[in-house]
C-alpha cells in the first residue's frame, strides 16, 4: 500500500496531483496508486517527460489527468487499453496557468522528448484543448496523433 499522498513523483510533480481526479472525489472512487510497478512508471514519465519541459520553459505547468484506476477510467469512458490506467501517461494543460500554450508544449516535447505517443486532443488548428503524452520504461515509439470529433465520435488521425 502506498500511503505518502504528499510523495513528490519527481522536483515538480506530487503524487496527490497525478493522482487527482475531479470526477473521482465527486463520484467517491478511489484513484491511490496501489501497484509498486505504476508507481515506477509514473516516476519515470514525470522524470522523462515533464521535467525537462518544465525545465525549459521555468513555469507551472498543470497536470489535468495523470493516473486512472480501473473504476475511475471506466467512469470517464477511457480506452480499456488507456496508459493512463497503467500511469505511462499524463494530460497536460498548460493554458490552466496561462504562461505558455498548449501548441508550445506540443512543440517542444515533439522536437526535444522521448515519448511513446503524444496526442493532439482535439482544439483547433493553432491549439489542442490538452496534450496527452506517455512513456514507457521500453520501447518508446515517438507515435503522433490528433483527436479530432466526426460526427460525435472521436477519431485519432495521424498527426502531419
Ligand atoms: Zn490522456
Amino acid at each position: 500500500m502506498i500511503k505518502q499522498n504528499n510523495m513528490n513523483l519527481s522536483d515538480h510533480v506530487t503524487l496527490a496531483e497525478f493522482c487527482h481526479s475531479d470526477t473521482a472525489k465527486r463520484r467517491g472512487i478511489d484513484n491511490t496508486i496501489t501497484d509498486p510497478n505504476h508507481l515506477a512508471a509514473a516516476k519515470l514519465l514525470c522524470e522523462k517527460v515533464f521535467e525537462p519541459m518544465r525545465l525549459h520553459f521555468g513555469v507551472p505547468i498543470h497536470i489535468s489527468s495523470g493516473y486512472r484506476s480501473g473504476a475511475l477510467n471506466r467512469a470517464v469512458k477511457g480506452s480499456a487499453s488507456s496508459q493512463h490506467c497503467k500511469a505511462e501517461a499524463f494530460d497536460l494543460d498548460a493554458d490552466r496557468y496561462g504562461k505558455v500554450t498548449n501548441a508550445q508544449i506540443f512543440e517542444y516535447i515533439k522536437e526535444n522528448i522521448t515519448f511513446d505517443q503524444m496526442i493532439w486532443e482535439f482544439g483547433n488548428d493553432s491549439q489542442p484543448d490538452w496534450v496527452h503524452v506517455s512513456y514507457k520504461a521500453k520501447g518508446n515509439r515517438g507515435q503522433i496523433l490528433k483527436a479530432k470529433k466526426i460526427n460525435g465520435s472521436t477519431v485519432y488521425l495521424a498527426f502531419s
